[in-house]
């Protein structure tokens, strides 16, 4: 999957505006869309969150 950097607002959580943003998916909530916009920092967080949670899973699955 290809994506794009873009200038615009972060969505996660630092507040910056104006800033180099990438558009990680749509949020859908109650039947609205909005893109998901994340500076490379937040981004950083964003994975080695996801990162952590994707090792516990290859741990749980190694050790069955
Ligand atoms: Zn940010």
């Amino acid at each position: 999957m290809e994506r794009y950097w873009t200038i615009g607002d972060c969505w996660l959580g630092c507040g910056r505006t104006g800033v180099q943003v990438l558009w990680l998916g749509p949020i859908q909530w109650d039947g609205w869309t909005a893109p998901f916009m994340a500076c490379a920092p937040c981004l950083d967080r964003l994975l080695a969150q996801a990162r952590a949670h994707w090792l516990r899973g290859l741990r749980v699955t190694t050790a069955s």
